[in-house]
C-alpha cells in the first residue's frame, strides 16, 4: 500500500523527472507496440486466407525485425537503468531513445504503408506529448528524422526503389478491405488513446504544478502568511478599491520588540517559533476579511478594508494584547512572552500611494518604539 502510494505520488511528479527517466517512457510505450505487432502478425501468420491478405515471407522478414528491435530495447533499457543513478540528467539518452522510438515507429508504418493514417497519427501524435514532457531539442531531431525517413520511404516506394507497404497485398475484395481496415484500427487505436490522455494526464500535472507554484511565490515559507510580494498587491488592490468605492481602510505595521534578544537568548529556532506563534495570534484575532502578510524579518503588515481608525484600533489592540498574553515554547522546554510595536494609519477619502502609506505607518511604528514599545501609535495624514 505504501509503496503504491509513493509509486503514485512519483508517476504524478512526471514532469520533474530526469532525463533519463522520461527517455526510459518512450521504452516503456514501444515496447507494448512491439508486442502488439506481433501478435498481429502471429495472428495474420495463422489465418488459412493469409496469401490474400499479407505477403507471408515480408511479414515473416518484419517479425525477425520486430525480434532484434525488442532486444534493442532491452539494452536501451538495461543503459538506461545503469544511467539513471549515474548521469540522470544525460539529454543524450533522451536523444537516443526518441530517435529509437521514431524510426521503430516509421519502419512499422512503412511495413503497412508511409500513407496510411497509423503513420500520420504517429506523426502528429507523437510529438504534441514529447513536447510536454521531454527536452523540445530532442523531440524536434526526433520529429524531423522520422519525417525525413518517411518521405524518404515514400518517394523511394514511388519510384519503385522499394516496394510500397511490404507486407500487405492490396485488398481487393471485401474481405481483405475490411481486414485492413481492422488492422488499421487495431493499430491506431491504442497508440491513439494513449496519446491523448498522457496528452491530457501531463497538462494537468502540468497546471497542478502551476498552482502549487503560484501560491508558494505567494507565501511565506516560515508563517505561512501572506509573503511581501503578495501583502503589497493585496494593499494595492484594496487602496483603489477604498478609493473607488469611498471606504476607509486602516493598515497597521508592527515589528516584534527586542527580537534580538530572543534569538541570542533562546536560539535561532527558538525566533522562528516565536514569528509562527506570532502571525498565528494574529490571524485568529483580525477579521476575516482581514488580511495578514510578512513585510520583513520580524515585521508584519496587517490591512484592514473598510475599517476606519477607531475600529482598526480595536482590532489592532486586540492583537497587542493578545500577543502579548500569549506563551511561547522555547526550544529548552521554557515559557515566554514577546510584545511588538505598531503604527497605525487609516485613509478615507484622500488619496496617497501605497507605499507613502507605509512610509506613515513605519513613522508611527518607530514612534510606538521610541515611546516605550508594546504599544500602538496612530499616525494622521
Ligand atoms: P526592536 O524592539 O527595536 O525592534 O529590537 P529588535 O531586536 O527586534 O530589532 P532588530 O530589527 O534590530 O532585530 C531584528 C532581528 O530579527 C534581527 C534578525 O536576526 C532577526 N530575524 C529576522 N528574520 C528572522 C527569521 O526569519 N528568523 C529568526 N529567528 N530571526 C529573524
Ligand atoms: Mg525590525
Ligand atoms: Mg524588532
Amino acid at each position: 500500500m505504501h509503496h503504491l502510494k509513493s509509486w503514485r505520488r512519483y508517476v504524478s511528479a512526471a514532469l520533474e523527472w530526469s532525463s533519463v527517466d522520461k527517455g526510459l517512457i518512450l521504452l516503456a510505450v514501444i515496447i507494448p507496440i512491439f508486442i502488439q505487432y506481433f501478435l498481429w502478425s502471429l495472428y495474420v501468420l495463422n489465418r488459412a486466407d493469409r496469401e490474400t491478405l499479407i505477403n507471408v515471407n515480408m511479414a515473416l522478414s518484419f517479425v525477425k525485425i520486430e525480434v532484434s528491435l525488442v532486444i534493442i530495447s532491452l539494452v536501451i533499457i538495461a543503459t538506461g537503468l545503469y544511467l539513471r543513478k549515474k548521469i540522470p540528467n544525460l539529454i543524450f539518452f533522451q536523444h537516443i531513445a526518441l530517435q529509437f522510438f521514431s524510426l521503430s515507429l516509421v519502419l512499422m508504418s512503412y511495413s503497412i504503408g508511409t500513407a496510411s493514417f497509423c503513420a500520420g497519427l504517429v506523426l502528429l501524435g507523437a510529438p504534441v506529448f514529447g513536447f510536454i514532457l521531454l527536452d523540445r531539442k530532442a523531440v524536434w531531431w526526433a520529429t524531423g528524422n522520422a519525417l525525413v525517413a518517411l518521405i524518404a520511404l515514400s518517394y523511394a516506394t514511388a519510384y519503385d526503389w522499394l516496394p510500397y507497404a511490404p507486407v500487405m497485398i492490396p485488398p481487393s475484395n471485401h474481405t481483405s478491405t475490411l481486414f485492413w481496415m481492422n488492422s488499421f484500427f487495431f493499430f491506431a487505436a491504442p497508440f491513439f488513446i494513449l496519446i491523448i490522455i498522457m496528452a491530457d494526464q501531463l497538462l494537468v500535472w502540468w497546471r497542478e504544478r502551476e498552482e502549487r507554484i503560484r501560491v508558494i511565490s505567494r507565501t511565506d515559507a516560515l508563517t505561512g502568511i501572506h509573503n511581501r510580494m503578495s501583502i503589497l498587491d493585496f494593499l494595492n488592490h484594496e487602496m483603489v478599491r477604498a478609493a473607488r468605492l469611498n471606504e476607509p481602510l486602516t493598515i497597521a505595521l508592527l515589528d516584534l520588540d527586542h527580537f534580538k534578544k530572543v534569538n541570542d537568548n533562546w536560539g535561532h529556532p527558538t525566533g522562528d517559533r516565536v514569528l509562527k506563534d506570532a502571525a498565528k495570534v494574529f490571524r485568529q484575532n483580525i477579521r476575516n476579511c482581514d488580511v495578514l502578510g510578512r513585510y520583513g524579518g520580524e515585521e508584519f503588515i496587517i490591512i484592514l478594508p473598510g475599517a476606519d481608525s477607531e475600529e482598526g484600533r480595536k482590532v489592532i489592540e486586540r492583537c497587542r494584547t493578545k500577543l502579548a498574553e500569549t506563551d511561547i515554547l522555547t526550544d529548552s522546554e521554557s515559557l515566554i512572552q514577546v510584545t511588538a510595536s505598531f503604527g497605525m494609519v487609516s485613509i478615507h477619502g484622500q488619496w496617497v500611494e501605497s507605499h507613502q502609506l507605509i512610509q506613515i505607518a513605519d513613522r508611527a511604528l518607530y514612534q510606538a518604539k521610541h515611546n516605550g514599545r508594546n504599544r500602538i501609535e496612530v499616525a494622521s495624514l
